[in-house]
C-alpha cells in the first residue's frame, strides 16, 4: 500500500509528489486524461498543439526562479522570446520578468517532476472518508482505494465538497470567488504581420497567444489560443458546453476586428471552459496540514492565481508534512 495518496497532477499535486517520493512511497490520480492540470497543452498533430490554460511563466520569487533556472538548464523549460502588444491602456509590458514556457508544451514540467511516479489518469475521486486511521477514497470508474495520508490539490469549490467533513480549518469555511474563464483555439491562414500576443481591453475578449511563437513545432497555419475576459466567462460557463460552437464565434468575431488581423478561414477550432480558472483574494496560509489525520491541501489559490503559487504551496506543504 502506498503512504501517499495525491490527487491532481497539476503543478501543486506534481511538485509534492516529487518532494514526497524522496522518503516515502506515492501514488497520483487525476480525472484529467494527461498530466499538467490549468497548465495543460492540447496536442492536435505531432508536436503541434495549444497551451490553452497556463500561457507564461514569470518567475516573481527567488525561489521559483531558481527553480525554474534548473529546468531551463535541463531543457525542460525554455525562454519566450514573443513581443505582447498592449491594447489595453492601463497595462504596460513588465520587462523586469522574463517570460518562460515549456519547450514541448507548459505540462513539461509537470510531466519533469512526475516522471518516477506512479500516475492513474481518468480517475475522478468523487467520495473520501476517515476510518480506523486510514482514508478510503472512492472514484467515478468504481475503483476504492486506501490510503495512510492523503493530498488533495483540486479547486476551492471542489475540495470543500470532497473534504468539509474531515477538515476542521477556518480556510475551508471562508469562500473564496474562482473566476471563470473560456477558451478558444484556432487555426488560421499564416499571417507573417501577426504579433506574438495582444491584450484587449474588452468586455468579452481578454487575451490572444500566437502559439508559433512559441517556437515548438513548425506549421503552415498560425495557432491562436484566444482566452475570454472572467466577467464574460462567469456568465457563460455553465451553458458553455452546449453553447461552444457560439461562444467560440463571438470570441473568434472579436478577435479579427480587435487585433486588426485580416479575416481568414477557420482551418481548426476548439473550445474548453474551465469552470474555476483563477482567484483574486489568496488565504492567510499557504498550504494546510492535519497531522493526525494526515490530510494535506495545496494549491495555487492558498497564495494567488498563477502557476508559481501552486508551486508556493507545495513547498510549504512539504515542509509542514516534513516537521
Ligand atoms: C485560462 C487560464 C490561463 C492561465 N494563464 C496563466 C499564465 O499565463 N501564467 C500563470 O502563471 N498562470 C496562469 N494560469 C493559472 C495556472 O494555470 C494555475 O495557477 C495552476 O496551473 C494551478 O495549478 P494547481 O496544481 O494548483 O491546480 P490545477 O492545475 O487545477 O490541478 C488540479 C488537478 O486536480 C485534478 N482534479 C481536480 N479534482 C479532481 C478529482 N475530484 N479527482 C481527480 N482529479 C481531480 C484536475 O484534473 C487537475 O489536473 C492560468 C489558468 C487558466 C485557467
Amino acid at each position: 500500500m502506498s503512504e501517499f495518496c495525491i490527487i491532481g497532477s497539476g503543478i501543486s499535486g506534481a511538485t509534492i509528489a516529487n518532494l514526497l517520493r524522496k522518503k516515502h512511497s506515492v501514488i497520483l490520480f487525476d480525472k484529467a486524461r494527461g498530466p499538467g492540470g490549468r497548465a495543460s497543452f492540447k496536442r492536435i498533430k505531432g508536436k503541434i498543439g495549444f497551451d490553452h490554460g497556463t500561457q507564461y511563466i514569470s518567475p516573481k520569487t527567488n525561489e521559483f526562479k531558481k527553480f525554474t533556472k534548473i529546468l531551463i538548464k535541463k531543457k525542460i523549460l525554455k525562454v519566450w522570446g514573443g513581443k505582447h502588444v498592449f491594447l489595453n491602456s492601463q497595462k504596460k509590458e513588465d520587462k523586469k520578468h522574463i517570460k518562460i514556457i515549456g519547450k514541448n508544451g507548459n505540462n513539461d514540467i509537470s510531466k519533469y517532476l512526475l516522471k518516477n511516479i506512479n500516475c492513474n489518469y481518468q480517475s475522478e475521486l468523487i467520495k473520501i472518508y476517515h476510518k480506523n486511521k486510514s482514508w478510503h477514497l472512492f472514484f467515478a470508474n468504481g475503483k476504492h482505494y486506501t490510503f495512510k495520508c492523503i493530498i488533495l490539490t483540486c479547486p476551492f469549490p471542489q475540495l470543500k465538497k470532497l473534504s468539509r467533513k474531515f477538515i476542521n480549518n477556518s480556510f475551508l469555511k471562508k469562500s473564496l470567488k474562482m473566476d471563470a474563464n473560456i477558451t478558444t483555439m484556432i487555426a488560421i491562414k499564416k499571417n507573417m504581420k501577426s504579433n506574438s500576443s495582444y491584450l484587449f481591453e474588452d468586455s468579452i475578449l481578454g487575451w490572444a497567444g500566437n502559439e508559433n511563437s512559441k517556437k515548438r513545432f513548425k506549421s503552415k497555419y498560425d495557432l491562436w489560443t484566444l482566452q475570454s475576459t472572467f466577467e464574460w466567462a462567469n456568465k457563460k460557463i455553465n451553458q458553455n458546453k452546449r453553447n461552444k460552437k457560439e461562444n467560440s464565434k463571438i470570441m473568434i468575431d472579436k478577435f479579427f476586428q480587435l487585433s486588426k488581423i485580416k479575416k481568414t478561414k477557420i482551418n481548426f477550432i476548439s473550445n474548453h471552459g474551465w469552470k474555476y480558472s483563477s482567484n483574486s483574494k489568496p488565504f492567510k496560509i499557504k498550504s494546510f496540514w492535519d497531522p493526525k489525520k494526515k490530510i494535506g491541501v495545496c494549491a495555487d489559490w492558498f497564495v494567488g492565481p498563477r502557476l508559481e503559487s501552486g508551486w508556493i504551496s507545495a513547498q510549504d506543504l512539504f515542509k509542514k508534512i516534513s516537521k
